[in-house]
């Protein structure tokens, strides 16, 4: 009966894969089996990419950075993006959190880190979108690697910054200054946090919320990313 619904279901209401954009099966969660086979990982959990932890090296004190997917422009990862901001699916970003938390069990990432920490949307953006991804993203880690998240010890002020004006990277740095706040000490005390993003791109608001969290007692730093571009 449950597999007759299904074709009814699919017949009715096509799936769209968010990689390739193709139909696919109901049996298949958002991502279709040909494109979970070939979407590019980057391993970084297995071996440190130095085109990833450059982007922070003299700015920020990581241990380690943990990107799932390589972004390319125009790409299936750009898809699955674009699909998690635009496509109202926070389903999505947890179910991505899982995947990525089997490959973070191979390192035991468990031991290393105490408290996993999303970066925070601007409100008006979370309103619009009805979800934070990074917390989304976060969540699934937690569930699959038994370390908690929070999403409430960072804050994002409220006051808008016009990134796309601003030319420099210092004069946009400067712009971001002060868009984060530490909520709750308590929770990041001593704490071997990781900060969870949905893209790497520059790396300029991970760097400010980061050495915010560093310079207020968080022990050692880890970035946890969907996708990184390089
Ligand atoms: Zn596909």
């Amino acid at each position: 009966m449950k597999k007759l619904l299904d074709y009814l279901l699919d017949f009715l209401f096509p799936r769209v894969c968010v990689a390739c954009k193709k139909n696919h099966l109901s049996s298949e969660k958002f991502i279709c089996y040909e494109c979970l086979i070939d979407i590019p990982k980057t391993n970084s959990h297995l071996q440190q990419i130095e085109l990833i932890e450059r982007k922070f090296w003299g700015k920020l004190a990581v241990k380690h950075t943990y990107s799932f997917l390589k972004f390319s422009k125009k790409g299936k990862v750009q898809n699955i993006l674009h699909a998690l901001k635009y496509k109202n699916k926070p389903e999505l970003a947890e179910y991505l959190g899982k995947m990525y938390a089997n490959d973070l069990k191979e390192v035991n990432l468990n031991e290393k880190i105490d408290l996993l920490v999303g970066i925070p949307l601007h409100k008006d953006r979370q309103k619009f979108r009805g979800y934070n991804q990074s917390d989304m993203f976060a969540k699934g880690l937690s569930e699959v690697l038994n370390i908690p998240y929070s999403t409430t010890c960072l804050k994002r002020n409220t006051f808008t910054i016009s990134q796309t004006k601003t030319g420099s990277r210092f004069k946009r740095h400067e712009n971001i200054k002060g868009v984060f706040e530490i909520a709750d000490l308590k929770e990041i005390e001593g704490k071997r946090i990781a900060i969870v993003d949905d893209v790497l791109t520059t790396g300029s608001t991970i760097e400010i919320a980061g050495n915010l969290l560093l310079g207020n007692g968080c022990k050692e730093l880890y970035i946890i990313t969907i996708a990184s571009a390089y």
